[in-house]
């Protein structure tokens, strides 16, 4: 089950449950629309997989109990500032290889 964590792990800014912004890669290393696709070129930093939209967690107990009631969202920040440069190299060549072919 995901974590749905609270914020981007680049820039820090809030990401909550509801967010269309918020990105993940398969790991759940979660990023802002902007950080994960226009900074980071839908290269992860942590692994160099590709990102997704993260996908929202009812907040209606529309079944079975399955919503943020019974299954919230993390509340601990996770926040690891990508070295930018140190990124464009890692990620120059990674980049041009669709993510399933990673
Ligand atoms: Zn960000
Ligand atoms: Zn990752």
């Amino acid at each position: 089950m995901l974590e749905i964590r609270p914020n981007c792990e680049n820039c820090g800014t809030d990401l909550k449950p509801s967010s269309v912004n918020a990105f993940i890669c398969s790991f759940e290393c979660t990023f802002c629309k902007t950080c994960a696709l226009d900074i980071l070129h839908n290269v992860c930093p942590n692994c160099g997989g590709g990102f997704e939209r993260r996908p929202i967690r009812p907040s209606l107990n529309l079944k079975n109990g399955n919503y943020l009631g019974v299954h919230p969202a993390s509340e601990k920040p996770v926040i690891k500032a990508v070295d930018t440069s140190a990124h464009e190299t890692f990620a120059s060549e990674i980049r041009k290889i669709s993510p399933n072919m990673r």
